[in-house]
């Protein structure tokens, strides 16, 4: 507990020029998001025409499906724009409050908000806002940004100019996208740190933050936002800002590794290549004699197929993934991890006994997840287990909305670079153990420049002291 909340989150917003009501496909973006956050989520829409900025939200705890179980409540949300929030929070403060979109009113009426991203600043922003007298009802960065806008917004003539000027302090990952009395706002960070992109479908502009949500809706992929753009739609047309965008961005390499879904393609890149490339020279790095390739289920087993077809090895099911389980990763103790994980995957005995089986995974944080699976597949009788991880070692802590819990919980922390994989191997009771080499990112996603501080603390900027 008292550890702070991260977002790792997806948003989603529309704009619908024929005035058609939108609410119900906002329920469609965000449950093709609900991998980005299954704590809380909300939608929020207003008219462009009529009874302007007359704003009207749902906003709670739980999946998409749980808090907008009941059809009237999307009926009761009336309006043609409109924006949706799916949230991902740690252990603890896993309250309604800090559900999104936020939605304010401010100078020009109503303002709405939705945020995916972690900021590193927050506290000096805040600060500097309570002192002036702000009252904050939430501990999210997103109720911070939102004020910084609706504060530059008295002396600035367009409400991009005041998301501009807000982003000109922010430091830190942010997706956003906002909602103004009669405008649909998309912005990205310089950096390009966590994905947004661009779709359409008819006489509708929508922001998302991967494509596979635009597919959802039946919208056609536009384009990604590009890092530090502000893009600004309203029945004028769609208008683009560049003014933040600096030399050399760093999208985040856990999208492609984790975090985004198989089906979604971000800044040009396809999640499902990127997978596939890394299964393959995680094989070309790391070559073992086996019998079989297996992935864990569901995002270590793209790396697991690209393994299996540049080595020759067969692949096969090692595990079926009970689909009803939520996460089990945030649960808050060792123990309530390991029996999750054992509810979530059940191993398949018949295709694993007297074999040699090598075992992909996207990643290992703090080990349980490896630690129990091995035992699984010894238990039913599986002859060897190699393990192949397809990313390089977690060792340093993010800052910027993928949740990593502190160092010392990082179980590659534990051991020297040199000592890592046997030690490593030897703790897993595992019979050989592979990492991806960092080397090999690069050509994951085609020389897209990344952020890959997690792995060798290379922040593309400075993270303060107090935090590594
Ligand atoms: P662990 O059991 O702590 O070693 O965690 C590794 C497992 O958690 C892997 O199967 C990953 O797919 C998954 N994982 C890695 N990073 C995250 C994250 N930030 N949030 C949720 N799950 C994650």
């Amino acid at each position: 507990m008292g550890r702070k909340i991260k977002e790792e989150c997806g948003v989603f917003g529309i704009l619908e020029q024929a005035g058609t009501d939108i609410a119900p496909d906002i329920f469609l973006g965000l449950t093709a998001l609900q991998h980005r956050g299954q704590e809380a989520c909300g939608i929020a829409v207003s008219e462009t025409e009529g009874t302007v900025g007359n704003c009207s939200f749902r906003k709670d705890l739980g999946l998409v499906s749980e808090v907008f179980h009941d059809p009237e409540f999307l009926g009761k949300l009336k309006g043609n724009l409109g924006i949706g929030h799916v949230r991902y929070s740690t252990t603890g403060a896993s309250v309604a409050e800090n559900a999104q979109p936020l939605v304010l009113s401010y100078i020009k009426g109503t303002l709405g908000l939705a945020h995916n991203g972690n900021l590193i600043n927050t506290e000096t922003l805040k600060r500097e806002l309570v002192r002036t007298g702000a009252i904050f009802h939430t501990t999210t960065d997103s109720e911070v940004i939102a004020f910084h806008i609706a504060r530059e917004r008295v002396r600035t003539a367009t409400v991009e100019e005041a998301v501009l000027a807000a982003a000109r302090k922010l430091a830190g990952a942010y997706s956003l996208v906002i909602m103004s009395p009669r405008k649909l706002i998309g912005m990205r960070d310089p950096w390009g740190l966590r994905p947004l992109c661009l779709g359409k479908r008819g006489p509708a502009w929508i922001l998302a933050s991967e494509s596979c949500a635009l597919s959802a809706v039946g919208a056609e992929y536009v384009r990604d936002i590009e890092p530090g753009e502000l893009i600004s739609i309203s029945a004028g047309g769609i208008h683009s800002d560049r003014s933040l965008q600096i030399s050399r961005p760093a999208h985040c390499i856990f999208e492609y590794i984790y975090f985004a879904r198989l089906d979604s393609r971000i800044d040009g890149i396809s999640v499902y290549d990127a997978r596939i490339c890394a299964g393959k020279a995680l094989a070309e790095a790391h070559p073992v004699e086996a019998d079989m390739v297996s992935g864990v289920p569901e995002s270590g087993l793209t790396a697991a197929m690209g393994y299996a077809e540049h080595s020759g090895i067969p692949f096969g099911y090692a595990f079926y993934k009970n689909s009803y389980v939520g996460r089990t990763f945030i649960r808050p103790t060792r123990e309530a991890r390991s029996s999750g994980v054992r509810m979530k995957l059940g191993v398949l005995d018949s295709a694993v006994k007297g074999k040699r089986i090598v075992l992909v995974d996207d990643s290992i944080v703090r080990g349980t997840t490896m630690a129990n699976l091995i035992r699984m597949l010894k238990d039913a009788g599986a002859k060897e287990v190699h393990i192949r991880i397809s990313s390089p070692p977690f060792r340093h802590p993010c800052y910027f909305g993928t949740d990593v819990p502190s160092g010392e919980e990082l179980i590659a922390n534990q051991y020297s670079e040199t000592d890592l994989c046997e030690k490593l191997r030897q703790k897993l009771d595992a019979d050989s153990l592979g990492y991806l080499p960092l080397s090999a990112l690069p050509e994951m996603v085609k020389g897209l420049p990344i952020c890959t501080g997690c792995f060798d603390a290379g922040y593309p900027f400075p993270v303060p002291e107090s935090r590594h």
